[in-house]
């Protein structure tokens, strides 16, 4: 036998996966049981977009086609609703495939990318795929009087070296939903070098009801080294078909785009994608149900006397005071899938995504019960 991790990259060999959301079917098979909700991957409760799923069938007779690589009709799109230009942008499979290709585009050994505490795990796998050290910057304390688990961004401008080629930051962050005021992330990015590309992740924005909530896309024309990435999978409800976006300067995104896989973005996602822009109906009832579900999530907690970190996105982090894997294992018993988050160094938290009311109140339900054991 060959020594096969003897020829492996390094990065990879000291990779650890991602752990996805346990899918329905997964439980309902090992234990045999019906009815079980997920609310682990903050997936949209509503569903998908009606219009995009309208599209989406509409197409379906053509796949034996290849999608259009170019991916003109919905970046035209993108371009007149950001108002940038069509060079901008950068399709993904996923947004999770446009942080996987800047990453690839800057990042090697020798060199390292810093990001917060309970950041995203993407950031990190993709980095130690590169063969590039993560930078971890410490967040603010539990105690933390307006955002417990927040991103400190003195720590991440801090934690910024010369061999620093990315930072990045999702606002709302997942796990945790916190978030940074636009004011104080504008002073970060502007005090940091351009030889750093900064990376803001805005996977959850469309959920922010704050007219105030920063825009990085707005910031585009003053920060050559800025990415923002969007994804169709969070408020649009298209997580299964794999669509997403990042938007820079055209010099960055051009560079990006070079790694790009060709047809990265399927043809039935593009009609979905293009369609669901235009489904503001189904945006507005998706953000009315997360508003009130999130304050009856809240209110369950506070019934129970956990503590939650404050979120703005489609789901909220819960501390059970007790270990949250386990907790995990007994909500599974009951056929209700959330989220562990040890593997973010969050081990008395679950992450909830936000359900609907019935859903929501299940899983309070179940809760309690696993708790009060
Ligand atoms: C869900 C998520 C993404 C991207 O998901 P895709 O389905 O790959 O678009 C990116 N960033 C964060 C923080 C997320 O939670």
């Amino acid at each position: 036998m060959a020594n096969l991790e003897g020829f492996t990259a390094p990065g990879v060999l000291r990779l650890h996966p991602y752990i996805p959301g346990k899918p329905v079917e997964e439980l309902e098979r090992e234990l045999g049981i019906r009815n079980s909700l997920k609310l682990a991957s903050n997936e949209n409760p509503l569903g998908a977009s009606p219009l995009a799923v309208a599209s989406a069938k509409q197409a379906i007779d053509e796949v034996n086609l290849y999608p259009d690589d170019m991916a003109f009709r919905l970046k035209n799109k993108l371009a007149a609703l950001h108002g940038v230009s069509f060079d901008s942008l950068i399709m993904g499979n996923g947004s999770s495939d446009v942080l996987d290709m800047v990453a690839r585009t800057f990042l090697q050994p020798g060199v390292n990318a810093v990001f917060a505490e309970h950041s995203f795990a993407m950031y990190p796998i993709f980095t130690t795929a590169c063969g590039a050290e993560c930078k971890v910057a410490a967040v603010n304390p539990p105690e933390h009087q307006s955002m417990p688990y927040g991103a400190d961004l003195q720590a991440m401008t801090d934690a910024v070296d010369e061999n620093t080629r990315i930072v990045f930051i999702a606002n709302p962050n997942n796990p945790t939903g916190t978030w940074v005021q636009a004011a104080e992330l504008k002073a970060f990015i502007r005090a940091l070098p351009e030889s750093v590309i900064v990376v803001l992740d805005e996977a959850y924005i469309e959920y922010v009801t704050d007219p105030e909530f920063a825009n990085g896309i707005e910031w585009l024309d003053e920060f050559p080294n800025l990415l923002v990435t969007r994804t169709f999978s969070k408020m649009y409800g298209l997580a299964g078909l794999r669509i997403g976006y990042g938007v820079a300067n055209p010099a960055l995104a051009g560079l990006i785009n070079r790694l790009r896989h060709p047809f990265n973005a399927n043809l039935l996602a593009l009609v979905a994608a293009e369609a669901a822009l235009d489904d503001q109906a189904f945006v507005s009832q998706s953000i009315a149900n997360n508003t009130t579900g999130l304050k009856q999530l809240i209110a369950g907690f506070e019934a129970m006397d956990l503590s939650y970190i404050p979120s703005v996105g489609n789901f909220i982090s819960v501390d059970v005071k007790a270990n949250g894997n386990e907790i995990y294992q007994a909500l599974l018993r009951k056929g209700v899938i959330v989220r562990p988050v040890a593997n973010y160094n969050l081990p008395t938290h679950l992450r909830i995504t936000v359900g609907q009311e019935d859903q929501n109140q299940r899983a309070l339900t179940a809760l309690a019960e696993v708790l009060a054991k």
